[in-house]
């Protein structure tokens, strides 16, 4: 717990820059565990409930990690029935973290993990449009046609898909199946999977492997890493 100057800390929070921050608490309207302070020297820490003009800051510092999901584990922070979740394998952090979006149970791959409310919503809205590389292995080979038709947008309940990348990365003649990467900005409910149903193509493993310009290099199934400053910029 580190602790941070008063004016700091509403300054971080966005309240108002750090000289109106200081106006604010001599002016009486700033309370610490409901105390009202008025000294500009006074340290909190993010356990200290700050109360500016009514109003609660959320002090929690910001955290961001980039996380490797294996297949068989849910997206979510916790699971009624007791299965494995994502947040399992976050052991020793202190901030309350939750996935940005969400990947099928039995899908693996880059997942993003953040406290940072702000960031996660502006990522997931639909007209914030970051990449997402799948690739996915399919049943029987996908031919031109079908790499057309998931180029251009298939239907998915009585709406069509945005303009995709599609490429043939490998086919196995014998077995009949096939890997495939596509790449969609999209995050309609079961997607990837919905998009090879359309062509034919059922989906047989998925896994995602590229977020924006961020990718699981370095990392294996279950790891994790923070982001940089600067990659937090860049998402921003
Ligand atoms: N599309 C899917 O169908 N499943 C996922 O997990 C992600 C995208």
């Amino acid at each position: 717990e580190s602790n941070e100057r008063l004016q700091k800390v509403m300054a971080n929070a966005g309240v108002a820059s750090r000289r109106a921050s200081e106006k604010m608490i001599l002016d009486g309207k700033v309370s610490v565990n409901g105390k009202v302070i008025k000294e500009l020297g006074t340290k909190v820490s993010s356990n200290d409930i700050v109360v500016v003009a009514g109003k609660t800051l959320d002090t929690e510092k910001k955290v961001y990690f980039l996380f490797y999901k294996p297949r068989g584990v849910i997206t979510a922070v916790s699971d009624d029935k007791g299965r494995k979740v994502v947040t399992d394998y976050f052991k020793n952090i202190e901030q309350r973290i939750y996935p940005v979006g969400r990947l099928d149970y039995d899908t693996s791959g880059l997942l993003l993990m953040t406290n940072d409310g702000d960031l996660a919503n502006k990522l997931m809205h639909p007209k914030n449009k970051v990449d997402k590389t799948y690739v996915a292995k399919v049943s029987g080979i996908p031919e031109n046609e079908d790499f057309k038709k998931l180029r251009l947008g298939v239907m998915i309940e009585g709406k069509k898909t945005a303009p995709a990348k599609a490429r043939l990365l490998s086919a196995d003649q014998k077995k009949k199946k096939a890997l495939v990467s596509l790449v969609i900005h999209e995050g309609r409910y079961h997607q990837v999977k919905k998009m090879f149903d359309a062509i034919g193509h059922p989906v047989e493993k998925l896994k995602r492997e590229t977020y924006g310009f961020l990718t699981l290099d370095g990392l294996t199934s279950g790891d994790y890493r923070e982001l940089t400053h600067d990659e937090v910029l860049r998402l921003k």
